[in-house]
This record gives structure tokens, sequence and C-alpha cells, in this order.
């Protein structure tokens, strides 16, 4: 296995729960080192559009134009930004649009079913969620008309979602009275749920070690050993290390190892921003996603964390003024959800986003390589159903193996 970011631990657990000696390679010194590190922590069911789709469109001239805040387009060329565009825009369409909302909603559905095994399946308060519920905020009636009328779609895909206006938001979540002013409702989704996503890598680390699994943390793979059209191994700077399968969830650092092999990986990276601030006077208990600054707000605890912006192809001599205009327009939207003045840490990573916002999940044309990466602004959420799915193709290793959705059997260990 390789990669140890949510898709890669959320891998390692399902496998070694089936019975596999699993060994999880990073080059990271821990779990969580790479985009999942200080994510926006929500584990976002319901709210699963794709970023590609008619919608974007008409923005993309204010994107590369620089006008939009929270997005930002480089117009820097390079070959993989030009493809990865293209591929983009051929996903905009709407019957792709569709199809891609499609896959996305039912690879959430399993995931919220598999996260609920999970909780299970770990020891009791493993992973406890920071706060459940999720408002996604609007700013004009078009958008809440639009919201309704895009309802039946949504219940059709098994998405819970319900459309609520200012006065109905309150209702539900007084705390929302500092924000609520510049918003007029938004979607509301019960079962969403906050956590961070380094509890949730320590949490699967711990659980998957239980099972037998060595992670080998500070290891960069160069490469893989193939004969015969079939994966045999990874090649690291100490050599090369014999495995039976190997499944690559390196995220961003997907393509630049398959890419050698002849199998090309469409993952560009996205970056974004994050903020871990002291909680404000009153407890959030609810995430917060603002449509359109791209921000969300999530509880953890005694902490709030805030992420946001689509940065896409741009110089990392930007990332300390992004930084800056996020804590800035966070403060500006939302002033009493946290101690913005003494943030505990800020970050930055980049989604692993493909052109589709579908993951690639499945084997490769290389036999006994798989792939799981590519999930975008969503990785988090995607993690623990996409693990699922490569346990599912790969089987059980023998009458050990106990089936990803059994009864929890963690105790038994
Ligand atoms: C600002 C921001 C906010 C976000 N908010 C949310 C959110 O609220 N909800 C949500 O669902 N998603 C969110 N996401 C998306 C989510 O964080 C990512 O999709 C997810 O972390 C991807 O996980 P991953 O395991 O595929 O990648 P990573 O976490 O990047 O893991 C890949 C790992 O592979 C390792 N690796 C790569 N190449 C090699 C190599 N050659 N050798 C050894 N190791 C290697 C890396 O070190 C890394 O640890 C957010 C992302 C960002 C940037």
């Amino acid at each position: 296995m390789l990669g140890a970011g949510v898709v890669g631990v959320s891998t390692a657990f399902a496998l070694a729960r089936l019975g596999h000696d699993v060994t999880v390679i990073d080059r990271h010194r821990d779990a969580a080192g790479g985009a999942s590190h200080a994510n926006g922590a929500q584990l976002s069911y319901s709210y699963v559009d794709p970023l590609a789709g008619p919608a974007i469109l008409k923005s993309l001239p204010r994107y590369f134009l620089g006008m939009d805040r929270s997005v930002r387009m480089g117009i820097r060329s390079s070959s993989g930004y030009l493809s990865w565009g293209l591929k983009f825009l051929g996903n905009c369409t709407p019957g792709q649009y569709r199809a891609n909302l499609r896959e996305r909603a039912a690879l959430s559905r399993q995931s919220a079913m598999v996260f609920n095994n999970l909780v299970e399946s770990l020891p009791t308060g493993a992973l406890k969620p920071s706060a459940s519920g999720k408002f996604v905020l609007v700013d004009t009636e078009k958008q809440l008309e639009n919201e309704k009328a895009r309802q039946p779609v949504y219940s059709g895909l098994g998405l819970d979602r319900k459309v609520v206006n200012r006065t109905e938001a309150l209702t539900l979540s007084p705390v929302l009275a500092g924000i609520m002013q510049r918003f007029c409702g938004g979607v509301y989704s019960r079962t969403d749920l906050a956590l961070d996503p380094a509890a949730y890598c320590a949490a699967l680390v711990s659980g998957a070690q239980n099972f037998g699994t060595t992670f080998m943390f500070g290891e960069a793979v160069t490469g893989f050993a193939v004969t015969g059209g079939q994966v045999t191994g990874v090649r690291t700077a100490n050599g090369c290390l014999p495995f039976d399968r190997v499944i690559v969830c390196a995220g961003n650092g997907t393509p630049e190892l398959l890419v050698p092999l002849g199998v090309p990986v469409p993952v560009y990276p996205v970056r974004g921003y994050s903020f871990t601030l002291p909680s404000g006077e009153k407890a959030l208990s609810v995430s917060v996603t603002s449509l359109r600054h791209k921000i969300v707000y999530a509880d953890l605890g005694d902490t709030v964390r805030v992420a946001g912006f689509f940065d896409i192809n741009r110089a990392t001599s930007t990332i300390a003024s992004r930084l800056r205009e996020l804590l800035n327009l966070a403060r500006r939207i939302w002033p009493d959800a946290a101690d913005y003045d003494h943030p505990c840490s800020e970050w930055t990573g980049c989604r692993p986003m493909t052109p589709s916002g579908v993951p690639v999940t499945g084997e490769s044309p290389v036999k006994n390589l798989y792939i799981n990466a590519g999930h975008g602004s969503l990785g988090y959420t995607f993690a623990a159903g996409s693990a699922a799915r490569i346990a599912a193709m790969i089987g059980p290793a023998n009458e050990r193996g106990i089936p990803d959705d059994g009864e929890p059997e963690y105790a038994a260990q």
C-alpha cells in the first residue's frame, strides 16, 4: 500500500480486516502528512455536487482574471494543466455533470455506511465526530429557489438535504445568528459530520496495526518492479520491496508514479488553505459552508477549522497572502465563529482533483496494481467508501477475513 492519507489508511484498514498482510509506505513522518492533514474536516455526505458542470462555465473568465476572491486560476502553461483543463471542460456538459453527480452520490452513500461501521468496529470513542449537521448557505433568493427546484433530484439520489430559509436555519441552529444576516438560507443536512482528519487517520492507523499492518514512514517510493505485465514490488531509495499486490493511494503523487508504467491518471493539484482557531464563546456544534466564498467552518471541539479557496496552477509565492485573505474573509463573514486573533495553526494543501470529480478506484492495466486516488475536494468524505470498493475487488485473504459490512469485530482481535 502506498500512501497514508485518509484514503490510504482507510484502504489499509479495510484490507487488513479482510485478513491481508498489509504494509503501508509513506514519505511523510506520520499519517495525514499530505492533503489530508488539516482539511475542512467535513464528512459532507449530502452535498456532493461536482465542480465541473454547466454552472461553472460562466464564472471561468472571472477566475482567470483574478476577479473572484475564492477561486484563482493561473495562466502559466504546462501540458498537464492544459490536458486536465480540456478534460474538465468535457465534464461540464449537463449530461456528464448528471452522470458524475450520480457516481459521487453513490460513493457518498456507501462512505456514510462504511464510516458508521468503522465507528462501531473501532474501540469506543476512537472515531467520535465533533459535530453533526451541516448548512451550505446561499446568498440569493434565486439560488434558494434553484436548490428547491433541484430537491427531487437529490432526494432521488438518496441524499439527505433540506432547503431552509433564514428563519428556519436559525430555528435549527441559533448559533448561526452571527452569520445569517449575509445569507438568505441554504441546504441543511442532518447526517453530515465533522471530525479532525488527523484524528481519523490516527484511529485507522491504530486499528490497522491491531490487525497486523506495518507502517513504513519517511520512505519515498520511486517506482515499481514489474515482471511479465504484473507488479511484483515497489522501489525505494533503500532497495526493492517485494509485494503480491500494490495499491497506490498517493493522492497528488499518483500521476508521476504511474506515468512511467504507461498508466496516465488525470489528477491535478488544486490548492486550498486552512486555519485551526480557538473556539469562540459559543460552540458551533454544526458545520457551515458558504457556497459563494468557498469557505467551510467545522467545530472540532475546543477549536474551529476554517478552510477554503480553490487555487489552480498558481505560484507558491502567493501562499502567504492567500492565507491572510482566507482569515480576513472568514472573520468578516462569521465574526463570532472563532477567536481569529490567536490561530493555533495555519496550513495549505492540494486537493488531488480528477476532471470529473470522480476518483479513480480499481485495478490498473498492470496486473495486481490498484489505484485509489483523485478524491479531490471530498476525499475525506469518500475515503471510507472507496476503500471498501478496493477491498471488495480484492476480496478476503482467507477465512479470517471479515466482510466490510459485518458485525463489529474489533474486540475479537
Ligand atoms: C483546504 C482543503 C480543505 C478540504 N476539506 C475537505 C473536507 O472538508 N471534506 C472532504 O471530504 N475533503 C476535503 N478536502 C479534500 C481531502 O483533504 C483530500 O481529497 C484527501 O485528503 C485526499 O486524500 P489522499 O489520501 O488521497 O491524499 P493525501 O492525504 O495527500 O495522501 C497521499 C499520501 O501519499 C504519499 N505519497 C505520495 N507520493 C508518494 C511517494 N512517491 N512515496 C511515498 N509516499 C507518497 C503522501 O506523502 C501522502 O501522505 C480538502 C482539501 C483541502 C486542500
